[in-house]
């Protein structure tokens, strides 16, 4: 696939990914995603902001860029990139599969997988929730119901 030879071009150029490695926390894996209209890249995000997931980034650039979000012709590639520069799981959450079936309902929608394979989303039906929308684990609460008691 064209457009996938172009995202891993992209990965592999030192000078593209210095501007999403800067200012990056070491301790958030980094997500890109990539839009493409047709054959031609017009977004690319990063989750290295205080905005949250690429793909999100993505899409909102897209409407800031007037680019009608609702046509066919809409590809989304989101991968992640691991310390040593080459693909990890990137399938969309729960949250943002939900955001993209609203905002860009006709796209093709693309992750890679653990093995760095990429892989069609076809249905955005993922379970997913990922760390930062996951609610507290029971000892935490627990934590915080011990707290609270001792106060009173
Ligand atoms: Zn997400």
């Amino acid at each position: 696939m064209k457009m996938w030879r172009e995202v891993c071009s992209l990965v592999a150029d030192d000078y593209f990914m210095k501007r999403f490695f800067y200012g990056h926390s070491r301790f958030l894996p980094l997500h890109l995603a990539f839009a493409f209209q047709g054959p031609s890249l017009v977004s690319v995000a990063s989750n290295a902001t205080v905005f949250g997931h690429a793909e999100r980034n993505c899409v909102r650039y897209l409407s800031t860029r007037n680019i009608p979000q609702k046509r066919k012709s809409l590809t989304l590639i989101v991968v992640r990139i691991t310390s040593n520069r080459t693909f990890g799981m990137s399938r969309p959450c729960r949250n943002c599969c939900k955001f993209l079936k609203r905002t860009i309902p006709h796209a093709r929608v693309f992750y890679t997988d653990t093995k760095g394979t990429l892989i069609e989303d076809v249905w955005l039906d993922s379970d997913h929730l990922s760390l930062s929308s996951r609610p507290r684990t029971h000892s935490e609460r627990s934590l915080v119901d011990k707290l609270s008691v001792r106060d009173r």
